[in-house]
């Protein structure tokens, strides 16, 4: 007999990448930003260390939103602040869809929006790209509540064009969450959009391209209707007060952050150019990582199992369509140069064979 509803003893639960307590690997698994956060940001936050922190934070965490704001040149009634851009993604399925509910996202994605569809007993109707990551017409599902496109996609690293995105939006039923985690390692984002459609829920957060995921912010942009209502079922103090400093500053400082997305999108094409030569497919990537497929007769978690043992963390994953990949982190030059290096000298040595 268990305590548990059904639904809650029946599911497994999102499992996040490896985060080892021991330092010592090259980490290229989670998608951190490899370069330290903005002095500005570490800055704000060490001046805020004092006594105000018995007091609770703004509920609506204004100073950030206004700040968001002014830099996406928007309203701060159109921006709302989460504990990451996970907790945004709750507070929308717990906002728009109930048991039963239809709650739609594509395969392979983003593997939370299939958490919280279960989480919420809703009926997740997941949807599978195309081999070259294009959505399929089916992606819109009649009496949908929420869809889910994750744009950049990971682990593709792919996209879809804002100008499809905007028809989605139109042609779909209930909302459209874009998750746009990695948009600022791209050159397109469809933050125009939430002008144009009154059912779009756009996401941002500061853990990739700002360098801050042990902070955790997110935020959300979309009409006010949309806004307003949600506030309503996030909690209270969603965001501490060191998370809205952080985040003040962290956009201030756009700076630093386009500085370090510049580093990073040069060694994402020097990454690609080195798997590509080894064999490797690489998917068109407009992220901070690549999704690199293996060649014939190599086996992907070889790969991956004979790198850690090398002390060197890339993520696998074994289910469907993604089992013959790796996806890899784009580090530091000297990062990905270890990267390159001892790939290349498993692959001399066979060491990923398929036996
Ligand atoms: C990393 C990531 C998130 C989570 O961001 P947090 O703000 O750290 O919660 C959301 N969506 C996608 C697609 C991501 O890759």
């Amino acid at each position: 007999m268990s305590y548990f509803k059904e639904h809650i003893e029946k599911m497994t639960g999102y499992i996040p990448g490896e985060q080892p307590r021991d330092g010592v690997y090259t980490k290229l698994n989670t998608n951190e930003n490899p370069y330290p956060p903005s002095q500005h940001v570490l800055e704000a936050i060490r001046n805020s260390l004092n006594e105000t922190l018995r007091l609770y934070p703004d509920p609506v965490a204004m100073a950030a939103r206004l700040k968001i704001a002014e830099v996406l040149k928007t309203k701060p009634e159109r921006v709302m602040a989460g504990n990451g851009s996970d907790d945004l993604l709750s507070i929308i399925v717990r906002s728009f869809a109930g048991p039963g509910d239809k709650i739609v996202f594509p395969y392979p994605s983003y593997m939370l929006y299939k958490t919280l569809s279960e989480l919420q007993n809703g009926a997740a109707c997941m949807i599978d790209f195309t081999e070259d990551y294009i959505l399929p017409e089916d992606f819109i599902v009649k009496g949908a509540k929420v869809s889910f496109i994750a744009n950049p996609n990971s682990p593709s690293g792919t996209m879809i064009s804002p100008r499809e995105i905007s028809r989605l939006a139109s042609e779909i039923d209930g909302v459209l969450v874009i998750d746009e985690a990695y948009a600022d390692f791209s050159d397109e984002n469809c933050l125009p959009l939430v002008e144009r459609h009154d059912n779009v829920l756009l996401l941002r957060t500061l853990s990739k391209s700002y360098s801050l995921a042990g902070i955790r912010f997110g935020f959300c942009v979309a009409q006010e209707s949309l806004i307003q209502g949600m506030m309503k079922v996030k909690d209270s103090y969603n965001v501490d007060r060191l998370g809205i400093v952080a985040a003040v500053a962290a956009m201030e400082d756009q700076k630093t952050m386009m500085e370090h997305v510049e580093k990073i999108i040069k060694t994402r094409e020097y990454l690609t150019k080195a798997l590509q030569g080894m064999g490797f497919f690489i998917y068109p990537s407009h992220a901070n990582f690549v999704l690199a497929r293996c060649m014939k007769g190599v086996s992907a978690q070889n790969l991956y199992n004979e790198l850690k043992k090398r002390k060197i963390l890339v993520r696998y994953f074994n289910i469907r369509r993604l089992d013959d990949c790796l996806r890899i982190t784009i580090g530091t030059q000297e990062e990905i140069d270890l990267l390159i290096k001892n790939l290349k000298d498993l692959l001399i040595a066979g060491a990923g064979n398929i036996h």
